[in-house]
């Protein structure tokens, strides 16, 4: 069976803790999608980690953890992190990496630093990790995949007519330092040496796992509000953040992933810009993004503050919808129990109509939000374990949020660690 864990927002929901928890009963975490360029934080026996390749499941001695075809794939990125957890007294996990699996090379991360430079202040606030010249590349037929750096002479031939078109751009448009093609080529052998011991026919491995009746985890980045189709777009990531995307990211049938687990943070971040309409500023931004997270709201790869803002059941509904959530995974509710009242976005007022359905991106500028408060708990409520042990006004706040995003709630996660975490029978939940 699959499930997929991945993010109804603008991500940072917390689905790296949510995939670590239920990576304790699955036997293989799948990465599908993005890169480097957004983390995870996971609090476990170990310590604290932000992971920005590796699948959360890598702490456990029982799960091969898999990096798709779908990822955008930083080679020294990942060797760091593989070294950087062995460091820390984690056992060496199980890690596979599909032959399919495509190259951020090192001039992607370059031009993604000059585009921005380039665009100035009408940049789209990119982590500059490679992530959209990759994809660009991708799409354009001349990226590199995994298995072609086993080929030399397919290799040499490919780096000298990749360097051709990228050095015209460099010199031309940037006016930048060319690209020398042997010394790329020898980058590329040292990512040959770096990668070789994990490199395998992914989708076969999964596809035989599956066969006997393994549980296989596919762990989303960011959210579907980033989602290059569905999203706020142009501000979105570039490969798509959706379930199904999962199917193809990893190659396995879409008729096997039967369960999307969707996880929802108690209230709204975002990094990067675009529209968020339920954004709040000043002091009142201040005081949840430091108390937000476990440690404060500030990104996991960049150290950015994040933008910050109330729940948003008019973009949740539709994060939902779009994921085809069969659970929502109700996440960082405990940061909440300091508001007196909290308010929720319950709609999107646009030139005066009021409505519950997530508008396409010029419309979401002009979108003002329609808040409801609704009344606070006041306490603490770490370490609760029974969904009837919660303050009867934090029950009401998720059976509110629900009703509006019209997907159950199943489990509500009240603090960073692995066994935080209260699940429920929903009534919504057939
Ligand atoms: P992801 O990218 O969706 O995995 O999310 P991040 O890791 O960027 O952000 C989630 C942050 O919230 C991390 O610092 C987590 O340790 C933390 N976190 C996750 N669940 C909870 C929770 O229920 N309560 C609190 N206080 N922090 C949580």
């Amino acid at each position: 069976m699959v499930i997929a864990v991945v993010g109804a927002n603008w991500g940072d929901e917390g689905k790296g803790k949510i995939t670590d928890m239920m990576a304790e009963k699955a036997d293989i975490i799948v990465r599908f999608q993005g890169g480097a360029n957004a983390g995870h934080t996971i609090v476990n026996y170990y310590g604290k980690f932000a992971l920005h390749t590796l699948p959360s499941g890598v702490f456990y001695g029982h799960t091969t953890s898999v990096i798709g075809n779908g990822v955008a794939l930083n080679i020294p990125i990942l060797f760091k992190e593989i070294q950087s957890i062995v460091e820390r007294n984690v056992p060496m996990p199980k890690i596979l990496v599909s032959d399919r699996a495509q190259i951020v090379m090192p001039y992607h991360i370059l031009f993604d630093q000059y585009e921005e430079e380039r665009l100035g202040g009408k940049s789209f606030g990119s982590t500059k990790s490679g992530i959209a010249p990759f994809y660009s590349d991708k799409y354009a037929k001349i990226g590199f995949q995994v298995n072609e750096l086993f080929d030399d002479e397919l290799l040499e031939e490919k780096v000298k007519s990749v360097c051709t078109v990228k050095n015209v751009l460099l010199k031309h448009l940037y006016n930048k330092p060319e690209i020398d093609p042997e010394e790329l080529l020898n980058t590329l052998h040292e990512y040959r040496e770096m990668i070789a011991p994990y490199v395998c026919d992914v989708s076969a491995f999964l596809n035989q796992a599956l066969k006997e009746g393994k549980t296989v985890l596919l762990e989303g980045q960011l959210g579907t509000l980033k989602d290059p189709d569905h999203g706020i777009y142009p501000m979105v990531t570039s490969s798509s953040t959706l379930a199904a995307y999962g199917a193809i990211g990893a190659g396995i049938p879409p008729y096997e992933i039967q369960k999307v687990v969707t996880v929802c943070k108690a209230y709204s971040s975002a990094v990067g810009a675009g529209a968020f309409v339920s954004e709040i500023f000043g002091d009142e931004a201040d005081e949840l993004r430091r108390r937000g997270g476990d440690g404060g709201e500030y990104g996991a790869t960049t150290g950015r503050p994040r933008r910050m803002g109330w729940f948003d059941c008019v973009a949740s509904k539709y994060g939902c919808r779009l994921q085809g959530t069969t659970d929502v995974a109700f996440t960082v509710l405990d940061v909440l129990g300091y508001l007196d009242e909290i308010p929720v976005c319950v709609g999107y007022d646009i030139d005066g109509q009021v409505t519950t359905e997530f508008p396409v991106t010029h419309k979401l500028e002009k979108a003002k939000p329609v808040l409801k408060k609704l009344p606070g708990w006041k306490c603490d409520i770490r370490g609760i374990k029974n969904y009837e042990e919660l303050p009867e006004n934090c029950r009401n706040y998720i059976e509110f949020i629900e009703k509006q995003i019209g997907y159950p709630i199943t489990m509500i996660s009240n603090g960073p660690k692995r066994q935080d975490i209260i699940y429920r029978k929903s009534p919504l939940k057939k």
